[in-house]
């Protein structure tokens, strides 16, 4: 089974508790407005790889010592079967490996599309955010967006790690966002808020420096 990533990161500590994977997922039908991710839009099958391939990267670059694995994209349900053989085999490694890890997942379709098409994925997950991203509305709450987006434990392991978050706000001075250097590029990682990313632009420019490309730019 191949599946589209726009890449993967570990640790990442800005989309869930603790140290965490990321995986961004390749392709989103959804386009909302605002969407600082233009990058993850476009299908790519230069961007395909085996879910045994990502699986085996994940248990290799943590080395089993891992708080979570978060799921973003890109929009993760638009690859459905994909998305459904990954949560198969990261339960398995979990399971198997006597490991207590959470399984995160952001989506930009609404919480009712889901259930009604995906429920079988939802019993795989132990956390949701659902909706999708709102530009009109404020980022007021902890690894969310827009304010439309909820935070929902899916099972037993979720509503235990993910109790105190739920109504978490989003904290101005807490970290928000993760930067790394990926070859000649940056790449920032989080949740930036309101205006954040056009103040980098200025500020880069103040020094005369100039993005040539950027995700959040059409
Ligand atoms: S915010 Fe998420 S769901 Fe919306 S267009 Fe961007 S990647 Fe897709």
């Amino acid at each position: 089974m191949n599946i589209g990533i726009n890449r993967a990161h570990f640790p990442v500590s800005v989309l869930g508790p603790g140290q965490r994977i990321g995986i961004w997922l390749q392709g989103c039908s959804l386009r909302c407005k605002g969407c600082v991710s233009r990058d993850t839009w476009q299908s790519d099958p230069g961007r395909l790889m085996t879910v045994a391939q990502l699986l085996a990267w994940c248990r290799d670059i943590t080395a089993g010592r891992l708080d979570g694995v978060t799921l973003s994209g890109g929009e993760p349900f638009d690859q459905a079967p994909a998305l459904a053989a990954l949560l198969a085999g990261l339960r398995q490694w979990r399971g198997s490996a006597g490991l207590d890890f959470d399984l995160l997942c952001y989506s930009g379709y609404p919480l009712a599309t889901l259930q009604q098409r995906h429920a079988h994925l939802l019993q795989q997950l132990d956390a949701l955010i659902p909706e999708p991203y709102v530009a009109a509305k404020p980022l007021t709450h902890l690894w969310r967006g827009s304010a439309n987006q909820p935070l929902l434990a899916l099972s037993g392991r979720g509503r235990k790690k993910y109790a105190g978050y739920l109504d978490a706000p989003a904290d101005q001075a807490a970290k928000r966002m993760q930067t790394m250097l990926d070859g000649q590029r940056v790449w920032y990682v989080g949740i930036p808020g309101r205006g954040d990313l056009a103040a980098l632009d200025a500020a880069c420019r103040a020094k005369g420096l100039r993005f040539d490309q950027a995700s959040w730019l059409s």
